[in-house]
Order: C-alpha cells, then sequence, then structure tokens
C-alpha cells in the first residue's frame, strides 16, 4: 500500500479548485498568421479573463498557409510578457476542447455585420450544445480592416506586412 501525505491530496483539490472558479477563455482561429487585430481582441480581453487560451483550429475546408509551427511561434513571441495568455493547437469541435481545457467562454472578435451573422449562429449552437458562453468584442476603428488573407496575400507577393503585424514580428514570402 502506497501512503500517500493527506496535505498533498489537498493541496492537488485546492488547485483543481482554484482553475474550476478561473474565467478561462477560449480564443479560437486560424491565425494564419496573427495580426494587430488578434493582439488588440486579446488585450481587451485580458481584463475580463483570468486566463486565455489561443487555440488554432485544424479546419478541413481552410489549409493553412503558414504551417502550425510557425503560427505558434509568433503567437508565442508576441505574448512572451503575458503568462496569463498561452497558444495551443485542436482539432476536435470548439466546445469539446474548451471543456478539456477548462474554458467556459469562449473569445470572437466581430469586424462586421457580415462576421455578425456567422459568429450568431455558431455562439447560438454552441450554447445550446453546452453551456460555454461567447464573449464578442467589437474590433477598433484602426484594426477592422485588417485581416489574415489580405495580410498573406501582401506577404505572398513580396509587400511590406509590418503595418498589420504585431510589434516585432517579421514574416518572409514562404
Ligand atoms: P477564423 O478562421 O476562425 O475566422 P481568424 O484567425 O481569421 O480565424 O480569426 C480569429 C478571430 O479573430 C475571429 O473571432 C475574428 O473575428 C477575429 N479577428 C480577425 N481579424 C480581426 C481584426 N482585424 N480585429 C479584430 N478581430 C479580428
Amino acid at each position: 500500500m502506497i501512503f500517500v501525505d493527506k496535505r498533498f491530496w489537498q493541496k492537488e483539490y485546492n488547485k483543481t479548485k482554484i482553475n474550476k472558479m478561473k474565467k478561462i477563455a477560449l480564443f479560437p482561429g486560424s491565425f494564419d498568421p496573427i495580426t494587430i487585430g488578434h493582439e488588440s481582441i486579446v488585450k481587451r480581453a485580458l481584463p475580463i479573463f483570468d486566463k486565455i487560451i489561443i487555440a488554432i483550429g485544424y479546419n478541413a475546408n481552410k489549409k493553412g498557409y503558414f504551417t502550425l509551427e510557425d503560427r505558434i511561434k509568433w503567437i508565442k513571441q508576441v505574448f512572451e510578457n503575458e503568462p496569463r495568455v498561452s497558444v495551443t493547437d485542436y482539432d476536435e469541435l470548439t466546445v469539446d476542447f474548451c471543456k478539456k481545457v477548462n474554458a467556459k467562454y469562449i473569445l470572437r472578435g466581430l469586424r462586421t455585420s457580415i462576421d455578425f451573422e456567422y459568429e450568431r449562429s455558431i455562439a447560438q449552437m454552441n450554447k445550446a450544445m453546452t453551456d460555454i458562453e461567447t464573449w464578442f468584442l467589437l474590433t477598433t476603428p484602426e484594426t477592422t480592416a485588417v485581416n489574415s488573407t489580405i495580410v498573406r496575400d501582401i506577404i505572398r507577393h513580396g509587400g511590406d506586412a509590418r503595418l498589420f503585424l504585431p510589434e516585432g514580428i517579421k514574416i518572409n514570402k514562404q
């Protein structure tokens, strides 16, 4: 029989309890690549949540342009001084992944009414399936026009996309 100190379990139990109480949000997306728009959403959501997990979803209909490794590397670089932000990838239903990491909230940015219509269905279906709430932040006027597709096109054609990339992130043509 293995003897385990009761205090050890008490500590582990408390840790789980604390984690359960923490407001954890999952920020899912392609981040192909991360832009100042994504960065702005995370920074503005930090006062609302205890922890934000940026989660790069595998999407069968949307094959990434940049490798997963590069996308993760750039995100880590952007938030290297923010211990409450982490990054990972996932390959399952977003709500299932939320449960796995104990995230009770999904975070999304809204740029346009098109975003809204699309996001509304997903958020309502997610809410119906689970109890996970989606929190939307409107984009700031300066970042509303920024989108990863256009940033990718600029890079692909050898242009300078630094204006739309978080500070210090340098991405060259692949
Ligand atoms: P997805 O393919 O899931 O839309 P994206 O990486 O394009 O993945 O976007 C992830 C999230 O970031 C989405 O909620 C999107 O609305 C938000 N987002 C994208 N671009 C911007 C931006 N310029 N400003 C604010 N939020 C943005």
